[in-house]
């Protein structure tokens, strides 16, 4: 009864099914339970909370839209969609574990793996017994990845990998990572490096001010052997990254709204009880401006994803819808936080609110799976035919 009221400005609870808000209430009453009283320590001190990890797989938050055969949740994208919102109304770090596991790790094993890699891998990733990590993005090559330099050369019946991957959420923990790797003929491939590998290491990223509750690191292969049975056989080229980022960007997209909605809902809160010049700060009308422009901005952006989730269930999202809902989520959900923190005055700063953590999470949100302007030029490609990257 005392769980969080998201807002519902435009009833979209009605759009959902029975299993829908049993999914979400459950993910939230978890959220409240052993998120909440511990995620303010965990992001002052830099540490990511791994006692949680297996709830979150009790929860089914490690790859929802998997094959229950696989240890997976079986369940479709707006559920996953409503999971994500309620992690990342938790903290955007614990939401980004979740993404990275299910759309990053569990989900091109399950697309492109062997069988013997689905069932080698995906129970135990499900469960987290396992935590994967996905290595795309290099030193010098982030928005654009096809200039990878991490390669890999046939030797027997292994493979050696060279190269190294940097901004890797989970690595520093992971005990397989899902590596993005170019062959001998320049092709990019999918290959399952696994901790303990000779010539593998995961240095950690240290002083972030954003996603601290994140472990971030890098991945280093220097010569490592890897057998040619952990190569994933059905995908190749930037397709096969670049379907999973589309798996994780509407995770995202629902996310990211989850901030937003804290947000919203604690800058209200203290607008309603805040008294300056003898009256509620939420009776001025500046105040009211921003919360009437974030509750807007949270009411389009739930329909936009209700109706990318229909689309996504049906089969018929396409990626540059994805980026658009990654996009518009992420933008809005951004200057929502920045918008509650003015709100809050002084005391938005502080701890004792979540806001200004969720504010500097979102920098991240915003810039990783895709910048805010790689999105943009993704739909201008889109509307107009013509590629503006290059
Ligand atoms: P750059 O590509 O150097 O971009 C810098 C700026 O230039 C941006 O504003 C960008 O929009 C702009 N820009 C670049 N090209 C163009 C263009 N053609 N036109 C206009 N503007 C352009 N990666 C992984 O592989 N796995 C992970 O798990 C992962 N986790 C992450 C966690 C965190 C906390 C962070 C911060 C990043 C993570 N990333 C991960 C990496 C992330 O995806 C990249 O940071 C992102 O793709 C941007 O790459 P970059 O940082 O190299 O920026």
């Amino acid at each position: 009864k005392d769980l969080f009221q998201s807002p519902d400005y435009f009833r979209i609870d009605d759009l959902l099914t029975p299993e829908h808000l049993m999914v979400r209430d459950a993910v939230r009453q978890w959220v409240k339970k052993e998120i909440s009283p511990i995620i303010e320590d965990a992001c002052q001190q830099a540490t990511f909370p791994s006692q949680i990890i297996p709830g979150l797989g009790e929860l089914g938050c490690f790859g929802p839209t998997i094959p229950q055969e696989y240890g997976g949740g079986g369940m479709d994208h707006i559920a996953y969609g409503l999971m994500m919102q309620e992690l990342e109304r938790g903290d955007s770090g614990i939401r980004s574990t979740a993404s990275v596991q299910g759309s990053l790790v569990m989900y091109p094993i399950y697309t492109f793996g062997s069988e013997e890699q689905k069932k080698k891998y995906l129970p135990k990733l499900a469960t987290g017994e396992w935590m994967g990590c996905f290595g795309l993005t290099e030193p010098d090559f982030g928005s654009n990845p096809s200039g990878m330099v991490t390669h890999f050369k046939e030797d027997g019946d292994h493979v050696i990998l060279n190269g190294a991957k940097m901004w890797i959420s989970n690595a520093p923990f992971a005990r397989i990572a899902v590596v993005w790797a170019k062959d001998e003929a320049g092709i990019i491939k999918g290959v399952i490096v696994e901790r303990g590998m000779e010539g593998f290491t995961t240095p950690e990223t240290k002083g972030k001010w954003s996603l601290r509750a994140s472990a971030t690191g890098e991945l280093v292969f220097d010569n490592v052997k890897v057998p040619k049975e952990n190569i994933l056989p059905n995908v190749k080229g930037l397709k096969g990254p670049l379907s999973c980022l589309s798996s994780a960007r509407y995770g995202i997209a629902w996310g990211v709204i989850g901030a937003a909605m804290d947000c919203y809902d604690t800058a209200l809160r203290y607008a309603k009880e805040r008294e300056q010049f003898g009256r509620p700060i939420g009776g001025f009308q500046l105040t009211q401006k921003k919360l009437a422009e974030m509750i807007t901005e949270i009411t389009k952006a739930q329909l936009m994803n209700w109706r990318l989730g229909v689309l996504k269930n049906e089969g018929k999202a396409t990626p540059a819808q994805i980026s658009m809902a990654k996009r518009n989520s992420c933008a809005v959900a951004t200057q929502i936080a920045r918008d509650a923190r003015q709100i809050l005055g002084g005391m938005g700063i502080t701890g004792e609110f979540p806001v200004m953590r969720h504010m500097m999470n979102l920098e991240s949100v915003i810039t990783y799976e895709g910048t805010h302007e790689i999105h943009l030029l993704i739909t201008g490609q889109d509307i107009t035919g013509l590629d503006a990257f290059h």
